[in-house]
């Protein structure tokens, strides 16, 4: 049984925008001993305890034995927020698209570690995270979490206004790939039988400066934060992994991974995220590149054009 509170683990927020690789980031990590991948963990109350979907373990959320333990560790502060409902409800009000826009306009608030600026909301936000991250690390015997939800505003309700020691990971993928990718039709495969979020390549491209803008100004705002770039991670998969994982959690045993880009990935508990959480064993490390042949040019000049800002912070440009 575990301790009431549970550990004190550090928390690795992947942040970024969707397509950039986070799922094969968040999972060679979690192949580091010590190391456990949470998937998209604000989605655990939805997703996972609601919608009832697929855990990477391939349990549903509700019945494997990690979450459902996590879910008993937490009644008190459930039952505070008015069930998984009340927690989705404040998800919503915390990650909707007009904190989102907020954030982006605002300069210092949403990026202020000391709690002072945070407001009751997030504060009850961050307080049931907490909760579930302290539980989390104790059931799945691990120091260090890896929640590659990805969005700003949670992650920085949660480090703004919480106590545990929070990370910030900014993860970038060349614009043009990334709205290719938001492009297609892709299965969840997490037994909801509903598709992963599409979007055309305008909208793609204006979310990709949005959020870009925003992960990287709250990286630079963090002594810990750093930033990496999907390309590189593929190129260099072995040097990017303990590169990152030295700046963030050092002490750690290295992750398995081969000069030529192979690893082994154990099975995860992954709450949500792209289906490549659900592949374990041997995998090779590579690079994404249908973009290049099978976007139209012109549609490839106009992404170029709508991000050329924002990519130059990234060398893409
Ligand atoms: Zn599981």
């Amino acid at each position: 049984m575990a301790q009431r509170g549970g550990s004190r683990p550090i928390v690795i927020f992947i942040l970024g925008w969707g397509r950039s690789g986070s799922t094969i980031l968040d999972s060679l990590l979690g192949a580091a001993p010590g190391v456990a991948s949470l998937g998209e963990a604000m989605y655990l109350a939805r997703r996972g305890w609601l919608e009832q979907r697929l855990c990477g373990c391939g349990m549903c959320v509700p019945e494997c034995p990690i979450w459902s333990a996590v879910a008993g560790d937490l009644q008190p502060q459930l039952e505070a927020l008015g069930g998984a409902a009340g927690v989705e409800q404040l998800r919503q009000q915390i990650c909707g698209r007009k904190s989102v826009l907020w954030q982006s306009l605002a300069r210092a608030r949403p990026y202020a570690r000391d709690g002072a600026s945070s407001n009751e909301r997030e504060r009850r936000y961050a307080r049931f995270h907490e909760a579930f991250y302290r539980q989390a690390s104790e059931r799945l015997g691990a120091g260090v979490l890896i929640d590659s939800s990805k969005h700003p505003a949670h992650a920085a309700a949660i480090a703004g206004a919480g106590d545990l020691p929070c990370r910030f990971v900014h993860l970038v993928r060349e614009p043009r790939a990334v709205a290719h990718s938001l492009s297609k039709r892709k299965d969840m495969r997490d037994g909801s039988g509903r598709e992963q979020m599409r979007r055309t390549f305008v909208r793609a491209a204006l979310s990709w400066v949005l959020f870009n803008r925003i992960c990287r100004r709250m990286v630079a705002a963090d002594p810990h934060g750093i930033r990496l770039r999907y390309e590189d991670l593929c190129a260099r998969p072995q040097a990017s992994i303990q590169q990152l994982l030295e700046s963030v959690a050092p002490g750690l045993a290295p992750v398995p991974i081969t000069a030529e880009g192979r690893a082994t990935l154990p099975v995860n508990h992954s709450i949500s995220g792209n289906p490549s959480r659900f592949r374990t064993g041997a995998v090779e490390i590579r690079q994404d590149n249908a973009w290049a042949q099978e976007q139209p040019p012109w549609q490839q000049r106009l992404i170029r054009a709508l991000t050329r800002a924002e990519a130059r912070h990234y060398g893409y440009v």
